[in-house]
């Protein structure tokens, strides 16, 4: 091919390309035109609008719909120390509809208003102790429970001393009761379901006391050593012949590994001694005196991670499960340092873990909670 062949090819070519370069002007100003008017015309938008709003309102999530037996659940897994992926101590049961929680620490509200069980189906709260990483959402279990839909007060169970919390949390809600039953009225946002009610059990040391009742579901609490915390309690849940235990906050509790024996779930608090001590030791590096010494000491009244393997042996428990973790294992390495040497039945928590128990069988079927 000649040079002057070529290079009237090439002017040829290049002379399309004003234009190409048109026709892209004229089409990205006719998608802008039509974006525009999308996003004004308002009754296109509705529509997609409205069949978002109706897809996430009126939904029951499954678990609250069926009835066919106890889900326990991890709603927060972490302890005072604050991740991102867990909150603070909370454990739940659905049992015949209802949500029963022990203990309810920040973010686990959040938690279970996402998975779409909603606050409305918490009925009952089961504080095992007044340390504020067991009831730092109690505000919001209470009055999201009521926006949602709550008809009745929501029950507060505790140690004595439940009263005073109870007391204090309504004291420092009023204003807001007040403003939600005028613009909500009565018909809609009864006063009647605002205001929490307390219940202080007291059982005495080595036995359990019932502090709840209905249909299969007993609920007994019994005291643990979270001394100076006192008195400071675990759980022991039944429905039919199945059976879960939380240990709230304790030191190794002879008396909670005697009621634990041959349950099928026990949740129990965990602190890796190796974990603390290395972050103790850090502070110090630092000159942190007050988280040194705060590291140091945590140990004292809580139990430590490395005895899980023999607290599996004593109780003979079909899943033991490590929670209320400290510090919160965020990194593989630090999951790998709790669950050392461990059996195959003991897991370590994460929020969104929930195990499911029928009466009449022996099976824990266990997984994540999908959301709604
Ligand atoms: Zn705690
Ligand atoms: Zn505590």
């Amino acid at each position: 091919m000649s040079y002057a062949e070529d290079s009237k090819r090439y002017r040829a070519k290049k002379s399309k390309h004003p234009i190409r370069r048109l026709i892209a002007f004229i089409l990205l100003i006719l998608l802008g035109v039509a974006g525009y008017l999308l996003y004004t015309a308002d009754p296109i938008l509705d529509r997609p609008l409205r069949s978002l709003a109706e897809s996430r309102l009126g939904k029951v999530h499954p678990y609250i719909a069926d009835n066919s037996g106890l889900r326990a659940f991890v709603c927060g897994s972490s302890s005072p120390i604050a991740t991102w992926d867990r909150a603070k101590t909370c454990i739940g049961v659905i049992a015949d509809g209802e949500i029963l929680l022990f203990d309810v620490g920040a973010g686990a509200i959040r938690n279970i208003e996402n998975w779409g069980l909603g606050a409305q189906h918490i009925s009952r709260v089961f504080l095992t102790h007044f340390h504020s990483d067991h009831l730092g959402d109690l505000d919001e279990a209470n009055v999201q429970g009521w926006i949602w839909g709550r008809r009745e007060p929501l029950h507060v169970h505790g140690p004595v001393g439940v009263d005073r919390v109870v007391k204090g949390y309504n004291q420092a809600l009023g204003l807001d009761y007040g403003y939600r039953n005028t613009y909500g009225t009565e018909r809609f946002l009864p006063m009647r379901g605002a205001l929490m009610l307390a219940h202080a059990a007291e059982p005495r040391p080595g036995d359990t006391v019932e502090v709840y009742r209905k249909g299969k579901l007993v609920v007994e609490a019994f005291l643990v050593d979270h001394s100076p915390v006192e008195p400071a309690f675990g759980y022991r849940i039944h429905y039919g012949d199945r059976t879960v235990l939380v240990s709230g906050d304790t030191r190794r509790s002879a008396t909670l590994e005697r009621l634990a024996r041959n349950a099928d779930i026990l949740f129990h608090e965990a602190q890796s001694a190796r974990l603390s001590r290395l972050m103790a030791e850090a502070a110090a590096r630092k000159s942190d005196e007050r988280i040194s010494y705060v590291m140091s000491k945590a140990g004292d009244y809580h139990s430590a991670a490395e005895d899980f393997g023999e607290i599996a042996h004593n109780t003979k428990v079909r899943k033991l499960v490590m929670y209320h973790l400290a510090p919160p294992p965020d990194q593989w390495l630090m999951q790998r340092v709790f669950l050392r040497g461990m059996p195959g039945n003991v897991l370590l928590a994460e929020d969104g873990l929930v195990f499911t128990l029928i009466p009449g069988e022996t099976g824990v079927d266990q997984d994540m909670i999908e959301p709604l």
